[in-house]
C-alpha cells in the first residue's frame, strides 16, 4: 500500500520536526526484529512525545483511513510490532515519562514507552517490586508488556501483566483518550475496559501510560537448580516446595540436558554447577520475608525430595553473585539456541499436570518429521507453559531444516488441542499465528474478536491483518 503524502505531510505536522523520521537509515533497526525473522517497510517512523500527539495521529489516521502499527521496544517474537504492508510506524519512545512512586499505595504511574527494567528500577530505588521478569527487560517496554500480556519467570507468584496493572491511558483508534490512570484495587463501575486492551497487541488502541501494581520487596530470597529424573518428578518437587515454603515459590523453570550443554558452549561465563549429567533440571526460587525462615524450609525440602528421588542432587546458592550465575543458566537458553543454529519454536500452555504426558506425546511427533531435530524443550513449568522448541541437527542446513516449520507447527499445535492448551502462552498472536488461529478456536469466540475490533477500529486501521483472523470467504 501507498500512503500518498498529502496524508504524510498532516502526520508529520501533527508532531514537529523532532516526531517522525524519514531517514532510511534512521528507521532500519525498527523495521527489522531481533531474530531477524521478519522484516518490513514503512514511508514513516512517528515519534510523538505526548498524547495529545497520538491522539492527532489516530485522527487523521482514522479519517483517511491511514494503516499505523504501533511499536515498543520491538522485541515481540510473533511480528506484531512489524509494518509488514508500508503501514505508518508510531514508534513510543518518546513516551518517556515516569511519575513519582506512591508508596504507601504501592503503585507507580508511567509512559508507554518506559522499558521494563527503568520500571524495577523505580519500584527498587523505594524498596518495591515490581515483578514483571523477561529476558529482554532492557529493551521492552511497559507498554509493550501490556499489548502482549507478557509473561516470564515470575507468573507462578505473581500473574502476567493483566494482573499487574491497575489503570491505562489509551488513545482509541478515532483518536479519543480514555484516561483510565486509576490505582484501585477495587473497581466494578461497570467492564473492566483496560482489559480489553491488555493483550490486544496494538490492535484495538495505542497504550499511552499505565498505573502499575508494586509489592513489598521481599528480603529473602533462595535460588536453587535441582537435577531431576524426569518431567513428572519435576511436577511431584513443586508440589513438594510449594508445601514447605507455604506457597513462596516464584520461579519453576525445567530445562532438559541439552539447554545445559547449549548455555555453556555458548554464552561465555557459565558452567555446569553439578558434579554429573542429568537428563532433566529445574531452576527455582523462593522469595519472602526475613522472619519467615523460608531458606530453612526451602532446602529441607529440597533435602526431602532427594531422598524420596524427586531430585537426584541440587545446588542452593550462597550469594547473589551465585543466584545469578544459575540464572544465566536459563535466560542463556534463548541466545544459546540462536547460536547454535537454526531452530522451530512453539510458545504452548497445557494444563499442569499434563506437561510431562505432553512432553511424551509430542516430542517423539516432531522427531518423525524431522529426523535428527534435537528437542530443547524448557519454560515456566509452574504455569504449565513450555517453549518446546527444536534446534536444527548438528551441521544441518538451516533452510532445508526451517522448511519444516509449518508441518511441525500444525502438528504440535494439534496435540496442545487435543490437552485443551494454548497455541500461544505467553508470546501472542500477531503476525505469525493468526492464519492458524481459526483451526484452534471456536466460530464463536473468532466472531466475538471480530465483533470487538469492528467496535473499536471499525476501519481496521491499527495492525491490520493482525492477531484478529479475517472472515475466509469461500
Ligand atoms: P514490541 O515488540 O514493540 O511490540 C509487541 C506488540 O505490542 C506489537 O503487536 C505492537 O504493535 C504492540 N505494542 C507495543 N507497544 C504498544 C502500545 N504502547 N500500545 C499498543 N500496542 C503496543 N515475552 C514473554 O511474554 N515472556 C518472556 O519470557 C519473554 N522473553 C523474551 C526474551 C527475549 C530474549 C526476547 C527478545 C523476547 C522475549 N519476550 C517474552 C517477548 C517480548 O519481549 C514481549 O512480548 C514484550 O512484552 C514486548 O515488548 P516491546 O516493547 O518490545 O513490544
Ligand atoms: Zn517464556
Amino acid at each position: 500500500m501507498t500512503v500518498p503524502q498529502a496524508i504524510l505531510g498532516r502526520l508529520k505536522d501533527a508532531v514537529g520536526a523532532k516526531g517522525f523520521c524519514t531517514d532510511p537509515a534512521q528507521i532500519a533497526p525498527y523495521l527489522e526484529e531481533w531474530r531477524g525473522k521478519y522484516q518490513g517497510h514503512t514511508p514513516l517512523l512517528l515519534r510523538p512525545a505526548t498524547t495529545a500527539e497520538v491522539s492527532a495521529i489516530l485522527r487523521i489516521a482514522h479519517e483517511t483511513g491511514t494503516p499505523i502499527v504501533t511499536q515498543g521496544g520491538n522485541t515481540g517474537l510473533v511480528g506484531g510490532q512489524i509494518p509488514f504492508h508500508g503501514e505508518v510506524l508510531l514508534s513510543t519512545g518518546r513516551l518517556n515519562q515516569t511519575a513519582p512512586v506512591d508508596q504507601s499505595g504501592m503503585t507507580l504511574t508511567v509512559e508507554a514507552g518506559v522499558t521494563l527494567a527503568q520500571v524495577q528500577r523505580a519500584a527498587d530505588d523505594k524498596k518495591l517490586l515490581f515483578p514483571l521478569s523477561l529476558a529482554s527487560e532492557g529493551s521492552c517496554t511497559i507498554g509493550g508488556n501490556i499489548a502482549t500480556n507478557a509473561g516470564g519467570t515470575h507468573v507462578l507468584r505473581y500473574g502476567m501483566t493483566r494482573a499487574l496493572v491497575l489503570g491505562l491511558q489509551v488513545v482509541l483508534a478515532n483518536g479519543t483518550v480514555l484516561d483510565m490512570l486509576r490505582s484501585l484495587a477495587k473497581d466494578n463501575s461497570g467492564y473492566d475496559l483496560k482489559q480489553i486492551f491488555i493483550g490486544s497487541e496494538g490492535t484495538l488502541g495505542v497504550i499511552t501510560a499505565a498505573t502499575l501494581k508494586l509489592f513489598a520487596k521481599p528480603d529473602v530470597s533462595v535460588t536453587a537448580l535441582a537435577a531431576v529424573p524426569s518431567p513428572a518428578a519435576a511436577l511431584k518437587l513443586l508440589s513438594a516446595l510449594q508445601a514447605r515454603t507455604g506457597g513462596m515459590l516464584s520461579a519453576f523453570e525445567l530445562m532438559p540436558r541439552i539447554a545445559l550443554e547449549l548455555v555453556t558452549r555458548h554464552i561465555e561465563g557459565t558452567r555446569d554447577p553439578l558434579t554429573a549429567p542429568s537428563p532433566w533440571y529445574v531452576l527455582m526460587e523462593a522469595t519472602g520475608g526475613g522472619d519467615c525462615n523460608l531458606a530453612a524450609g526451602f532446602e529441607a525440602g529440597l533435602a526431602d525430595a532427594i531422598a524420596g528421588g524427586m531430585a537426584t542432587d541440587a545446588v542452593v546458592a550462597s550469594s547473589q553473585t551465585q543466584a545469578a550465575a544459575l540464572w544465566k543458566l536459563r535466560e542463556g537458553i534463548s541466545e544459546s539456541q540462536r547460536r547454535e543454529g537454526a531452530s522451530i519454536k512453539h510458545d504452548i500452555a497445557v494444563p499442569v499436570a499434563t506437561v510431562p504426558d505432553f512432553l511424551a506425546r509430542a516430542t517423539p511427533v516432531v522427531e518423525a518429521l524431522v529426523p535428527g531435530a534435537r528437542a530443547v524443550s524448557f519454560g515456566h513449568l509452574g504455569d504449565g507453559n513450555l517453549h518446546f522448541n527444536f534446534s536444527a541437527p548438528a551441521g544441518a542446513d538451516n533452510a532445508a531444516f526451517l522448511a519444516h516449520w509449518d508441518a511441525v507447527q500444525q502438528a504440535v499445535h494439534d496435540i496442545v488441542q487435543e490437552f485443551g492448551g494454548s497455541i500461544s502462552a505467553e508470546h501472542g498472536i500477531g503476525a505469525m499465528k493468526v492464519a492458524s488461529l481459526p483451526r484452534y478456536k471456536s466460530h464463536g469466540e473468532l466472531d466475538a474478536m471480530r465483533a470487538l475490533k469492528a467496535a473499536f477500529d471499525p476501519k481496521s486501521i491499527l495492525n491490520p491483518g493482525k492477531t484478529v483472523p479475517p472472515v475466509l470467504r469461500l
